[in-house]
């Protein structure tokens, strides 16, 4: 299922900015983002659109234009919604009124409209070497790596409050997938299988941290996910000599089911796997938006002079959520939350 970038929201709450305006601040789901004084009334629907939109070119976005043109990797061409700050206030996303829409929809709040006007997820480029002859699709066999965001996900967060979880370092370079199955060995990226060459970092990665001979040695059908970081990776923000991976998955592919924390970090420690930074494993979730966004507020564990993109936070046993309205990769509980500190002085 595409992440729902855009959708119908109510304002939650409306408040001046000092020393401006023009402008305002609003608060839509658990988002705070700046918009056109008087635009709005709280209660009033929006459309609200999620940082890391692309929005589409047409003439109700154009003002974007000078600010946020892209052009993606794949020829998409459009505007990228980002975190900026303006007079001081953090703005997260976009609101727009309903009249961007087309006529005639019947408007309920939640829905998702993300298709309907032609947004899609901004992802990074995926620099070359990350890239190499390609294998296949991305194994079917495994979920593929995303997270959720808090800032969408107040109703589960009151639902699962108290709940004992880890949360660890989300680190920001490539997502890397590695797997024995049926005695294949295979390497795969963010989103394709590669065969093996020097020139790809995916796999030089894989051997550098012997994980042909580790994932064997556990006689299972097992996937391994992992974040690739280090020189050439998303401006290697940690300032790395070489290129490293730190897991944060295993897989059990024949029970289709993710490892839970204990069993995680018993089989990385055991084969002497780098798993991403572990910053607690007995935090009693708490449901308070603003709460967990000062939890992400720190430097990274890898490097203390540079801002941490942010932190996952997981159940400590696996906690499995169906599909519903909030979608979570291989359906089960983990959310990220991302520090805006960090986002602030994101590159493209
Ligand atoms: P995003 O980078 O915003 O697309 O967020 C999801 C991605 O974060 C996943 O697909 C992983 O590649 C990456 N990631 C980095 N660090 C972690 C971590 N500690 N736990 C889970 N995912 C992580
Ligand atoms: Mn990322």
């Amino acid at each position: 299922m595409a992440r729902k970038l855009a959708t119908i929201q109510r304002v939650v709450r409306l408040e001046p900015i000092v020393d401006a305006d023009a402008i305002e601040m609003l608060q839509v789901l658990g988002w705070e983002l700046v918009s056109k004084k008087g635009e709005f009334m709280p209660g009033q629907f929006c459309v609200y659109c999620e940082i890391d939109s692309m929005l589409p070119i047409c003439p109700e976005f154009e003002f974007l234009r000078k600010s946020c043109y892209r052009k993606l990797a794949d020829g998409f061409e459009g505007f990228r919604i980002k975190t900026a700050r303006l007079r001081g206030q953090l703005s997260q996303g976009i609101a727009f009124p309903l009249s961007i829409l087309p006529e005639n929809i019947s408007i309920e709040e939640g829905m998702d409209v993300t298709e309907l006007l032609g947004i899609v997820k901004y992802e990074p480029p995926i620099p070359a070497c990350l890239e190499g002859v390609q294998k296949g699709g991305f194994p079917a066999f495994v979920p593929a790596t995303d997270e959720t965001r808090i800032q969408v996900l107040q109703p589960v967060l009151t639902q699962f409050k108290g709940t004992v979880c880890y949360y660890t370092e989300k680190l920001d370079g490539s997502s890397m997938t590695s797997f024995v199955r049926d005695l294949e060995f295979g390497v795969a990226g963010r989103g394709l299988e590669f065969f093996e060459s020097e020139s790809n970092s995916l796999w030089r990665v894989a051997r550098q941290l012997k994980l042909e001979e580790k994932l064997r040695s556990l006689n299972m059908n097992i996937a391994y996910q992992a974040e690739i970081i280090g020189e050439g990776i998303q401006g290697n923000k940690y300032k790395l000599k070489g290129q490293t991976a730190y897991c944060f998955n295993l897989f059990n592919v024949d029970k289709y089911e993710y490892f839970a924390y204990k069993d995680l970090v018993e089989i990385t420690t055991s084969l002497d796997i780098p798993m991403v930074p572990i910053l607690s494993d007995n935090f009693v979730l708490v449901d308070d938006i603003p709460t967990l966004v000062t939890m992400a507020k720190r430097k990274s564990m890898l490097n203390p002079l540079v801002d941490a993109e942010g932190i996952v936070i997981r159940p400590l046993e696996i906690v499995k959520v169906g599909r519903s309205e909030f979608d979570f990769a291989g359906n089960r509980l983990s959310f990220k939350s991302i520090n805006p500190l960090f986002l602030l002085n994101e590159r493209d």
